[in-house]
């Protein structure tokens, strides 16, 4: 009897398909100081009347994490990347 040949197994890849962790903005915490922005090497964060991420830029280094006074920031991993994260 032939046997059947098990179907190839798809990657499991985050939804973003993101490989990196990426900086999340604790909006009610944040103060607008500017630290985070000026900190990025790779100006990832723009601060108005809060700090936002640009996700495309964010290579997950910390740096804002370190310099933030307040603990505005936190990393999250790829698999928490909403799809609509730039
Ligand atoms: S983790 Fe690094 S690259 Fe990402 S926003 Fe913070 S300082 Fe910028
Ligand atoms: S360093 Fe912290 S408090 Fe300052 S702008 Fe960035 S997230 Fe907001």
């Amino acid at each position: 009897m032939e046997r059947l040949l098990a179907k190839p197994v798809e990657p499991v890849v985050a939804r973003s398909g993101r490989a990196r962790p990426i900086a999340s903005i604790h909006h009610e915490l944040c103060i607008a100081c500017g630290a985070c922005e000026t900190a990025c090497p790779t100006r990832a964060i723009t601060v108005t009347t809060t700090a936002t991420v640009q996700g495309s830029r964010c290579i997950g280094c910390a740096e804002c994490v370190d310099v933030c006074p307040v603990e505005a920031i936190s990393m999250i991993g790829p698999e928490q990347v909403p799809e609509t994260a730039g």
